[in-house]
């Protein structure tokens, strides 16, 4: 099985990186609904959300992609939400903004905060 991708995802890879950046798989895994368990090397593994299956074979690896066992999708973290959402480049750039995580121009503005 070939999952082919939609054209909207056409980022160059710094600008990937760029829109994923600090994100965890721990957090767009919920906060897209999908069940997963942290297997003690860190990786995470879920039920495939791509085909049916009773054992999981969806594995995310930290800081890294993700790849099904069983039909073999794999990619990165961006391509994985454009994947399971079939969002465009507006939703996927919205979609990591509103994640919680600690960016460094969000600590700068913490700390100039704090000493204002
Ligand atoms: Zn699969």
């Amino acid at each position: 099985m070939t999952i082919l991708l939609k054209s909207a995802l056409d980022f160059d890879l710094i600008r990937r990186r760029e829109i994923t950046s600090g994100a965890t798989w721990e957090q767009v895994l919920k906060k897209l609904g999908i069940k997963h368990e942290r297997r003690s090397s860190g990786v995470l593994v879920a039920l495939c959300v791509f085909h049916e299956e009773k054992t999981p074979s969806l594995h995310f690896w930290p800081s890294s992609g993700f790849k099904c066992h069983g039909c073999g999708v794999s990619y990165d973290m961006l391509g994985f939400v454009h994947l399971y959402t079939g969002g465009d480049e507006v939703f996927l750039v919205d979609f990591f903004a509103d994640l919680p995580t600690l960016r460094w121009e969000h600590l700068n503005q913490l700390l100039l905060f704090r000493e204002g």
